[in-house]
């Protein structure tokens, strides 16, 4: 469903992404590891073309990434993604930030665009406060919020940069439960996270990120368990 092919990235000298192939499977979650600066939002932004890339090729759903334009915005929008930062709109209520990528991009009808936006405040488990603004909200309320917002483009795959880290310890978990939940629903994820637990259980597959290189590509129980590289041995020895 993504595929990357020889994708390098250089911001000046700095080659942050270098020759990187990765697929992501339809149904799939793959979580995507790695120390700071190791480049793993650059990875998320460029398979969005929100970075553009020096060279290789990245395509969804068999489609390669235009470069721009119409053909850009249609294929965007088969990509939902959710940042660290909630980034909703703060003067429209939480239904409203749902509904206004259908009514402006799909050309969805009002009437419409709100009933499949309470459904999916619904599933994310915050129907109840479709009326209030995002200040009114908690941190998780928020995220989940806006997972809501990205599903509402209907896309075929969901980019996650580490949705729970800004969030209290209190509310990661229900962040992460939503994210369960797209997942068992089979919705094709990649997940850049800190949450090992998540990674363990909720992962098909493991991509470990240091200095711009994919090093390891495995299931979590054999990345958790028996990591070849020296490097995320290093890793793994900090975090767990
Ligand atoms: P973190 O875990 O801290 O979020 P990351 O793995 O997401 O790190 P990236 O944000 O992808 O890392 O950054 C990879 C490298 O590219 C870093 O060295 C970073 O300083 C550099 N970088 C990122 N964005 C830019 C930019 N817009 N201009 C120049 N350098 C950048
Ligand atoms: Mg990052």
């Amino acid at each position: 469903m993504i595929r990357a092919a020889g994708v390098n990235k250089f911001f000046g000298d700095l080659h942050v992404l270098k020759d990187i192939n990765l697929e992501v499977p339809k149904g799939q979650v793959v979580v995507v590891l790695g120390p700071s600066g190791s480049g793993k939002s650059t990875l998320c932004r460029a398979i969005n073309r929100l970075e553009p890339i020096n060279s290789g090729e990245i395509s969804v759903d068999g489609q390669p990434l235009p470069a721009e334009g119409k053909a850009l915005a249609a294929l965007r929008a088969e990509v939902g993604m959710v940042f660290q930062s909630f980034n909703l709109f703060a003067h429209k209520t939480i239904v409203e930030n749902v509904m206004l990528a259908p009514v402006k991009v799909r050309k969805v009808g009002q009437a419409e665009a709100r009933k499949m936006a309470m459904e999916l405040l619904d599933r994310v488990g915050i129907a109840n406060q479709s009326q209030k603004y995002p200040a009114q909200l908690s941190g998780g309320q928020q995220q989940r919020a806006a997972i809501a917002r990205a599903l509402a483009m209907k896309p075929k795959v969901m980019l996650f940069d580490e949705p729970t880290s800004a969030l209290d310890p209190e509310m990661v978990q229900e962040v992460l439960d939503t994210m369960t939940g797209l997942a068992k629903e089979g919705m094709t994820m990649l997940v850049v996270t800190h949450e090992m637990g998540f990674a363990r259980r909720a992962a098909n597959r493991v991509v470990f990120m240091s200095d711009g290189e994919i090093v390891e590509d495995a299931t979590p129980d054999d990345f958790f368990t028996k990591p070849k590289s020296d490097r995320a041995k290093d890793f793994l020895g900090k975090i767990l």
